[in-house]
């Protein structure tokens, strides 16, 4: 009986004891488990911050650098605008209130109209980027000859900036026709050219070269300048709205960062491409543009 006893107080003292360790592993499973749950849970919510707070460093600099390239805009503008019509003013009140001989009129007027023009192409520079993410349906289209767009721009820019003949060198190859619009074509090479003389700081030399692509269905467009060219990490970003490089060379020019924006849609609402290429500072700029032939 008491040997009963004793064994029943040992059958109870082991399944209390195994009951107790099964308590105990199982809650130790169970608390480990939370544990580790909370540190998955940790881990996810922990990458979760760090990646908001990386993207919203990253929007708080594009912001910061948008910003800043929306002022040094407006000032660039506000400076286009300004100079011409400053400049203008003075030289009517010269006009009005002093006698001036007829030669010195003439230079006068040549002046005043030739600041009428600069005014006119940054009123024109700024509509064009505000509309040149329209559609299609403001294009003109008919056909195209390369050659024509090439010197007529060619023109517009040697007398704008009273260049030597030959300071543009096209040279032609085949017959290169394409469907677009022929105004929209020049102000696409106009910008080209005029940036090619802008950013050029003493040998005004540019050298455009036009021929069929290596299918032949293509108009491959190679322009050229000797000018100050662009620091490799820049040769991309020239084509968005307002960039303007930093270097010192690019800052004596003054410009709206608005040419190759322009320059970029109407391009590529013909179905074309365009890209620059330097090989650095002080070594010139090429443009290589490509271009849907008929
Ligand atoms: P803007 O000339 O009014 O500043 P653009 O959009 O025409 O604006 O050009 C953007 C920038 O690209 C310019 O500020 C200049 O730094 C650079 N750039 C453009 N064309 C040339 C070039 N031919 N040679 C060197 N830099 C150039």
């Amino acid at each position: 009986m008491r040997r009963r006893k004793t064994a029943i107080f040992f059958l109870v003292l082991g399944i209390a004891l195994s009951a107790i360790a099964i308590a105990l592993n199982v809650g130790w499973i169970l608390l480990n488990l939370r544990e580790v749950a909370l540190l998955v849970l940790g881990m996810i919510f922990f990458a979760l911050i760090i990646t908001g707070l990386i993207l919203n460093t990253i929007f708080l600099l594009r912001e910061i650098r948008r910003n800043e390239q929306h002022d040094a805009f407006l000032n660039a503008v506000t400076h286009e605008l300004k100079t011409p019509i400053a400049s203008i003013k003075l030289y009517l009140d010269t006009l009005r209130s002093r006698e001036v001989d007829e030669t010195k009129r003439r230079k006068f007027y040549d002046v005043m109209s030739a600041d009428s023009d600069r005014l006119l192409n940054t009123v024109e520079q700024v509509l064009l980027a505000s509309r040149s993410k329209e559609a299609r349906r403001t294009m003109n289209i008919a056909e195209v000859r390369l050659g024509d767009v090439l010197r007529d721009a060619a023109a517009i820019v040697s007398a704008r900036y009273h260049l030597d003949t030959g300071a543009i060198r096209i040279v032609e190859t085949g017959d290169l026709r394409m469907l677009g619009d022929a105004e929209e074509l020049q102000t696409v090479f106009v910008n080209l050219f005029d940036n090619a003389v802008k950013y050029s700081e003493v040998e005004k030399r540019i050298s455009v070269r036009a021929k069929p692509s290596a299918t032949g269905r293509k108009i491959d467009v190679i322009l050229r300048d000797s000018g100050i060219g662009i620091p490799s990490g820049d040769v991309k970003r020239i084509f968005k709205r307002f960039y303007r490089v930093s270097g010192p060379a690019s800052k004596k020019v003054k410009g709206t960062g608005l040419g190759l924006f322009i320059v970029k849609s109407i391009v590529e609402k013909h179905g074309g491409k365009i890209r620059a290429e330097s090989k650095g500072e002080g070594r010139g700029t090429t443009f290589i543009i490509q271009l849907p032939r008929i």
